[in-house]
């Protein structure tokens, strides 16, 4: 796949008022696909935001390059910069839409800037509309719909142009899980239907479940890790990674759960982690059987990434745990005693 926007070594600094600087994006070079759902993860003040604001032009980096279809966002003047930033469609947590305008006023109104006619208009509002599911809601006003229809909305307002990339600033935070799986798998759809590349930033291990292809993690304005999402999740090979997984997906006991499940449990606890392979939990039993070792499963999480099983089980041993440890490296299988 060719890279829809290519970010090199792309920095961004803000002065601060007692006169420091923080560095919110630090060096970072990324190739954002096309065609693909990208995850930009990363804990509160990772520099996410910042990143997403580079992408479409909001912000100018402090140093580097952004190219779009290979055109250099830093070297455009103002009025190319608002051609540029047309091509790129927002989403926001807060959904931004205009209350004194209804449904379809909202959805239209990025046509009219565009100097689209009012019967061009009104046909591809129409279209919009039923694509994400709300024709029927055409005439009512942004406070009278639930949270996820305005997303809804919000999606229809940002498609209206034809955008070839999709930005989605944390879409689905303010919204109920049954709700927010609603509105992913409407990103989805735009994804493999109306083919829009789709950059969602976000802290919910949910959306990145759901939707992404690929995701980056970042760290202290630092992209720490990019990969498939399977890959990221399953095996996160940057310490960085590890931390942000361990603390999204819950597979792993955290530092609390560890002291009191030592109280319980007073074997030695093994985390064995679970993928995708065949008859991995036969095999699992069979080396600590064959290593004479009692395992009580004690801790865990197995869930789906992109329809992959994956997650860790955590054992309470006793017989004989080095054996079994060992005996678990040799057949292949990831287990780390948790300390
Ligand atoms: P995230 O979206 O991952 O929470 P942000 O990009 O919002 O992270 O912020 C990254 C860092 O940059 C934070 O320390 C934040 O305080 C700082 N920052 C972001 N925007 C500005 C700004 N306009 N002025 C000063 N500091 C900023």
């Amino acid at each position: 796949m060719s890279a829809l926007i290519t970010l090199e070594k792309v920095s961004k600094s803000f002065g601060r008022r007692d006169g420091s600087t923080v560095t919110a994006v630090d060096a970072v070079s990324l190739d954002v696909l096309e065609g693909e759902v990208l995850a930009v993860i990363g804990y509160s003040g990772a520099g996410k935001s910042t990143l997403v604001r580079l992408l479409n032009a909001l912000e100018k980096p402090t140093s580097g390059h952004v190219l779009v279809g290979g055109q250099d966002l830093t070297k455009l003047s103002e009025k190319q910069l608002r051609a540029a930033r047309s091509k790129i469609g927002m989403i926001f947590q807060q959904f931004n839409l205009f209350r004194s305008r209804t449904v379809a006023g909202n959805v239209a109104y990025p046509l009219k800037v565009a100097g689209v006619g009012p019967k061009e208009r009104d046909r591809r509002t129409a279209e919009l509309l039923d694509f994400v599911g709300l024709l029927d809601r055409a005439h009512s006003y942004p406070e009278q719909l639930s949270g996820g229809q305005k997303q809804r909305v919000g999606i229809a307002r940002a498609l209206a142009t034809n955008p070839p990339l999709l930005l989605a600033d944390e879409a689905t935070s303010a919204l109920d899980p049954e709700t927010t799986t609603e509105v992913l798998s409407l990103l989805r759809r735009v994804n493999t239907e109306l083919g829009v590349t789709i950059v969602v930033i976000t802290h919910e291990m949910e959306a990145v479940r759901q939707i992404a292809d690929r995701v980056a993690v970042m760290e202290n304005g630092r992209l720490v890790e990019v990969g498939d999402t399977y890959d990221v999740f399953s095996d996160p090979q940057t310490p960085a990674a590890q931390r942000f997984v361990r603390s999204a997906t819950h597979d792993r006991p955290s530092a609390d759960t560890l002291e009191r499940l030592r109280h319980q449990h007073p074997g030695r606890l093994v985390s064995v982690r679970i993928t995708d392979e065949p008859r991995l939990q036969q095999r699992i039993d069979e080396v600590f059987r064959s290593s004479g070792t009692t395992a009580e499963l004690v801790y865990g999480g197995v869930s789906e990434i992109r329809e992959r099983r994956t997650g860790s089980l955590t054992y309470e041993l006793t017989g004989s745990p080095d054996a079994a440890l060992e005996a678990l490296r040799a057949a292949g299988i990831h287990a780390v005693e948790e300390a």
